[in-house]
């Protein structure tokens, strides 16, 4: 046995990419402090302009979370009550909850099971005449398969929202994903790859209509002081969490390569005794979550808990057999492929500051685990 130093591995530890970040993060908060300007303020819009510059989008809007970014897209496009819209049953409960939010209907169409993310023939299949838009997940940081669902969204004149709260930095075809669709939707929840320091979102667009829309409705509806044009929403981001943002927007990339550092690590050493995720090509992937698939989840996922290692199911119920849900009337084997994925997904830790020490444990770990079992 070797010499452990440390308690448990988290899946995420935000405390040690604070050596490189702690001091301009607490400059910036100090700012914020002495300028008496505390929500829509100087910050937020170079947030705004950065992050969209960023992405390559034209217009950035920042916005209190991730859903409130899904919910504003949403009702920019004015979609309610008789709309459907179709999305994977495979994400966080957010992306449908937000259509459902809305007064919308959500319609799910299956994943494909090397990438886990939405599948375009299964969309064509789910699309009626009250279809209005498709909300595509690129989901764990993979990029989702774009050029078809641009595609079938021009054939059918559907709107294309991207929930890319899980792939800020991901890029498909030489674009960033959030640039590609009508809207970008984007969470800073703090474990996400670009985290703030309490809830925070950006919606981006090339459109100068939608811009304006969200930018009224994130505040009740008003563009001019007291003058509402709109039903809105109380959704911005504060000054904090933009100057929070802004220092770790630069280390972004840095931060993003250690992530896909550390996940070929694993697929390097784990490739040959489970499925690991697929990568086309090096861009696509920016490894929110590093998930690995096999028929024994549980147990591993048990092995790992007893040797100190914290593992996490992302996602245990497809969203169309949630409670939340029945009304919609779907049933246990309407989507078998991400049913099938809900059973033996296992995420492993993955941070930009993971140490190869400690992936070098929780890899012997499974490789003992997979010795024993395989
Ligand atoms: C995190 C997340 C959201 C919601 O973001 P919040 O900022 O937590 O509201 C939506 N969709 C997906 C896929 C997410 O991962």
């Amino acid at each position: 046995m070797t010499q452990i130093e440390w308690d448990r591995i988290p899946m995420v530890d935000l405390t040690e990419e604070l050596t490189f970040i702690r001091e301009p993060i607490l400059d910036k908060m100090t700012d914020v402090v002495d300028s008496g300007q505390y929500i829509l303020g100087e910050k937020g819009e170079q947030l705004e302009k950065q992050v969209a510059d960023y992405i390559g989008s034209t217009y950035g809007i920042g916005t209190a979370s991730g859903t409130d970014a899904l919910e504003l897209s949403l009702k920019a496009l004015a979609i309610g009550p008789g709309d459907d819209v179709i999305t994977t049953p495979f994400t966080f409960f957010a992306t449908a909850g937000a259509i459902a939010q809305v007064g919308a209907r959500p319609v799910f169409a299956d994943i494909e099971k090397d990438t886990y993310n939405i599948d375009p023939a299964s969309i064509e299949k789910a699309i009626t005449q009250n279809t209005k838009a498709i909300m595509v997940v690129h989901l764990y940081g993979k990029a989702a398969n774009m050029q078809e669902i641009m595609r079938i969204a021009d054939n059918y004149d559907l709107r294309v929202i991207e929930d890319a709260c899980q792939a800020i930095g991901t890029e498909y075809n030489g674009k960033r994903v959030g640039s590609i669709g009508d809207i970008g939707c984007f969470s800073f929840f703090p474990s996400k790859n670009l985290g703030a320091f309490g809830d925070a979102g950006l919606v981006t667009t090339n459109q100068p209509e939608l811009y304006e829309k969200i930018r009224g409705l994130r505040n009740h509806g008003s563009t001019k002081k007291y003058h509402h044009s709109a039903i809105g929403m109380n959704s911005r981001l504060d000054e904090m969490q933009a100057a929070v943002l802004l220092v770790k927007l630069y280390y972004l990339d840095i931060f993003l390569h250690k992530r896909k550092e550390s996940a070929n690590r694993y697929t390097e050493n784990l490739h040959r005794l489970l499925k690991t995720p697929a990568v086309a090509q090096e861009q696509e992937h920016t490894f929110h979550q590093y998930c690995v698939e096999l028929a024994e989840r549980d147990e591993l996922a048990s092995v790992l808990d007893q040797s100190g290692i914290d593992s996490a199911i992302y996602y245990p119920v497809p969203l169309h057999l949630q409670p939340a849900f029945d009304y919609l009337g779907y049933q246990k084997g309407d989507f078998p492929i991400a049913e099938r994925a809900a059973k033996r997904i296992l995420g492993l830790p993955i941070y930009p500051m993971l140490s190869f020490q400690k992936q070098d444990y929780i890899i012997n770990t499974i490789n003992n685990f997979l010795a024993n079992n395989g």
